[in-house]
C-alpha cells in the first residue's frame, strides 16, 4: 500500500498541501539494506530520489528530497540524515525529522545552518534573495538546521551491518560528497546527476576545474549500483553507467563550443552573453538564471582564455582568438 499523506504541517505551523500528486505510489528499489525511493519522473527536479539504509543499529537517509514526504515510517523513523551537498531540493524533508542528527561536509555546513549561509552558498544577487527564499519556503517546505554538523572527506559511518563512507567529490559545490555503502557497493551520486542538462556549476561555491576533476575520479568508485538524485535514477549495469557519465561529461567541452559559437559574430561582453544564454532555453525562467548562467559563462570563458581560444581585450569584450 502506497502511503498516503494527508495536508503537511510545516515548521512553522502553516499548512500546505504537497504539490504532487497523493495517491500515486512510490517507486522503490532494494539493494540488501539499502532502500532507493524515486521521486517524481525519476526525480526530475525539482523531486529527487531518497536513498534509506536501514543498519541494525541506526536507520540513516541520503539527503531529503521531495519525495521524502510522500514515504510514511521507513524515512520518519531515520535517525540520521548524511546529506551528500546543501541545496533546497535535498533538504525538502528536513522538516520531517527534527531529532534527526543532519551532517553535511564541512564546506557545505553553513548552508545548511542558516539562510544567511545558503544565500552565500548560492551567491545570488540581491534583488533574487527574497524571491528565491520566499520559494523555497513555499516549495521546497525549506527550514535551515542550525544543529546540523560537519563531517569531512573519508567520515564513515557504522549503521549496523553496513557502512557508509563518503567521498569528497566537490564542482557541483565546494562540499559535494558521494556516499558509498558497503558492503551493498551501493554509490549515492547526488548531482553527479548523469542527466541530459550536463553537470551545474553555476553557484557561488561551484566549480568548473573542480568538477572536470571529479568526474575523471567517478568511474574508479569501487561499486556496483549507482544512484543519481535526479531523473536517471539507478544504474546496475557498469557499461551503461560508463556511457552516461562519459556523455554527461562531454557536455562541459558541448558548451565550450557552443559559446565559441556565440561569439562568432563578433566580440560580446559578459552582460551579453548572459542575455543570450549558454545552459538555460531562453523561455525558462527561475529566479537564479541570470546568476547561474553569468558564473557558468565565466568559468568556461576562463578555461577558453587559458587555452588561446578567447581572447579578452581588456574593456570587457570577449573575442574569439
Ligand atoms: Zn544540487
Amino acid at each position: 500500500m502506497p502511503v498516503v499523506n494527508g495536508p503537511l504541517v510545516r515548521a512553522d505551523g502553516e499548512r500546505f498541501r504537497y504539490p504532487c500528486r497523493m495517491t500515486e505510489p512510490v517507486r522503490r528499489l532494494d539493494f540488501g539494506r539499502v532502500s532507493v525511493f524515486f521521486g517524481e519522473k525519476s526525480g526530475k527536479y525539482p523531486d529527487g530520489n531518497q536513498v534509506v539504509v536501514r543498519g541494525s543499529d541506526t536507520r540513516a537517509a541520503f539527503d531529503t528530497p521531495l519525495v521524502a514526504n510522500r514515504i510514511g515510517a521507513e524515512l520518519d523513523d531515520a535517525e540520521l540524515v548524511i546529506l551528500g551537498h546543501a541545496h533546497e531540493d535535498h533538504m525538502a524533508g528536513l522538516h520531517r525529522l527534527p531529532k534527526a542528527a543532519v551532517q553535511v561536509h564541512e564546506r557545505d555546513l553553513d548552508a545548511v545552518r542558516s539562510w544567511e549561509g545558503l544565500l552565500r552558498h548560492y551567491g545570488l544577487s540581491a534583488s533574487a534573495a527574497a524571491p528565491m527564499l520566499a520559494k523555497i519556503r513555499r516549495e521546497f517546505f525549506y527550514a535551515p538546521r542550525p544543529d546540523a554538523t560537519g563531517y569531512r572527506d573519508g567520515a564513515l559511518w557504522e549503521l549496523g551491518g553496513s557502512r557508509v563512507r563518503a567521498i569528497h567529490m566537490p564542482g557541483h559545490t565546494s562540499g559535494h560528497c558521494v556516499l558509498l555503502v558497503e558492503p551493498e557497493g551501493v554509490a549515492f551520486l547526488g548531482d553527479i546527476d548523469l542527466s541530459g542538462f550536463g553537470p551545474y556549476y553555476g553557484d557561488a561555491t561551484s566549480s568548473l576545474p573542480a568538477f572536470r576533476r571529479t568526474l575523471a575520479r567517478v568511474a574508479d568508485l569501487p561499486a556496483t549500483v549507482w544512484v543519481t538524485s535526479h531523473h536517471r535514477g539507478v544504474y546496475t549495469e557498469r557499461a551503461g553507467f560508463l556511457e552516461a557519465l562519459a556523455a554527461f561529461t562531454a557536455k562541459i567541452d558541448e558548451r565550450s563550443d557552443r559559446l565559441l559559437d556565440m561569439l562568432a559574430d563578433g566580440p560580446k561582453t559578459l552582460d551579453e552573453l548572459v542575455a543570450i544564454r549558454l545552459i538555460y532555453p531562453s523561455d525558462y525562467e527561475e529566479v537564479w538564471i541570470d546568476d547561474a548562467e553569468r558564473r557558468t559563462i565565466e568559468q568556461h570563458l576562463e578555461e577558453l582564455v587559458t587555452a588561446g581560444r578567447v581572447a579578452a581585450d581588456g574593456q570587457g569584450r570577449f573575442a574569439r582568438a
